[in-house]
């Protein structure tokens, strides 16, 4: 499978600068190649391949292309065709696109290098170093390991518009190195999980744990304030650029501190089970939300569980999404559907007198779903009062904090 982790990259003012000389010669290459491919009648013009063999002739005629990696002058040119079959498919699919244009320095951020004239060195807690051939060292922030099967394919360096750098790695790992995926047979209340997306920003699971979001409380305050600050500027004046920025800065920063958060719950999660049940959110977020949170909310879960996703197969774990309909309404115990308010806390059956928290009796629905989508049974012995680990009078509470700080949730 494919897959990419991305980091930030701290390179010094003249390393910066030198990055930044190659990523404007690899503009050039990308207009070049634009260039010949509408103009040069030529059979060695029409596909990335074909087009790579053009390299020699260029180097000759400019001596700006010698100056940077050529494995990486072929990514480029092979990008331009990415973005050219991009292109017509969305014209097949009825859009209404116009031509490739030009790439301004500011429309062209990022260069990779593919498959030589990079390495990744020194490797050790939070700190590595990424090498790159006619440039040099860069330090980076190594938060997440590479997997040790996995194999580096390319490495994309990339300057965003707040002048921060990053690097990506293009991972593959041979499925025969994936771990395997238990035997659905294996999977019972024990290793298995049900999860409760909350409307209020937590996962409640259906072994009875509460895990809080992360308190972003401060940093939507200061966005608010950044806002401000923003509406009082004359739009299109220099001021009202730089706010404008500013403003950036903070959603990005939300973001990523988002993103990572997710990284470490969803990494939590398929290490610590065999298998993970999840609701697709849709109809839930359409009954439940108004539209504005819905959206913010469903990107959010979405994400989450795009994540999970993926992960599922890097460690060898079952994600299975299940409908969503209804796990609320319906007793985990007898199966009755009663109707509950958004404010309703408590569930409790008038049917057969099964009580527990609401989100409690709808992560156990999602895990029974997931037992059913599998083809399994309810497990016989394990009933839903008894799969609940406490007297079920309370969620374990499990603070963003210490998902942040730990990267686990056991107690
Ligand atoms: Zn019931």
């Amino acid at each position: 499978m494919e897959y990419s982790h991305r980091y930030p990259a701290y390179p010094t003012q003249e390393v910066a600068a030198e990055l930044e000389y190659h990523i404007n010669v690899h503009r050039q290459a990308y207009n070049y190649t634009l260039y010949e491919y509408e103009h040069v009648d030529a059979d060695d013009i029409g596909s990335a391949y074909k087009h790579h063999s053009r390299l020699p002739d260029w180097k000759d005629q400019f001596s700006v292309f010698s100056a940077v990696n050529s494995k990486a002058l072929q990514r480029t040119i092979t990008r331009f065709y990415q973005n050219l079959s991009g292109l017509s498919e969305k014209k097949q699919n009825g859009h209404k696109v116009g031509e490739l244009k030009w790439k301004s320095p500011r429309e062209f951020k990022s260069m990779t290098f593919s498959q030589s004239g990079f390495e990744l060195k020194n490797t050790s807690g939070r700190r590595a170093t990424l090498w790159l051939s006619k440039i040099g060292d860069i330090k980076i922030r190594y938060h997440r390991d590479i997997p040790d099967e996995a194999d580096i394919k390319e490495v994309t360096v990339k300057k965003e518009t707040t002048g921060e750098w990053f690097v990506s790695f293009g991972l593959e790992t041979d499925d025969e190195n994936l771990p395997g995926k238990p035997d659905v047979n294996s999977l019972d209340a024990s290793n298995s999980v049900g999860l409760d997306l909350g409307i209020l920003n937590y996962i409640h699971t259906s072994d009875g744990k509460a895990v809080d979001w992360l308190d972003l409380e401060d940093e939507y305050e200061r966005l608010r304030r950044e806002q401000r600050k923003l509406s009082r500027k004359q739009e299109g004046s220099n001021n009202y650029e730089k706010q404008r920025k500013q403003v950036a800065n903070v959603k990005r920063h939300i973001r990523r501190k988002v993103l990572d958060y997710q990284h470490k719950l969803t990494t939590w999660l398929v290490r610590e089970y065999d298998a993970v049940f999840v609701e697709d959110l849709d109809v839930k977020g359409m009954l439940e939300q108004s539209y504005n949170a819905r959206n913010k909310q469903d990107a959010a879960w979405r994400q989450f569980i795009t994540l999970l996703d993926y992960k599922a197969d890097l460690y060898g774990t079952h994600v299975v999404p299940v409908e969503a309909r209804g796990t609320t309404k319906e007793c985990a115990a007898c199966g009755v559907e009663t109707p509950k308010s958004i404010w309703v806390r408590e569930h409790s059956c008038p049917s057969c007198g099964f009580e527990t928290e609401r989100d409690a009796n709808a992560a156990m629905n999602v895990l029974q779903r997931g037992f059913s989508e599998l083809g399994l049974g309810w497990p016989e012995d394990t009933s839903v009062e008894t799969a609940l680990p406490t007297d079920t009078a309370g969620f374990q509470r499990v603070s963003a904090k210490r998902v942040v700080e730990t990267g686990s949730l056991g107690a």
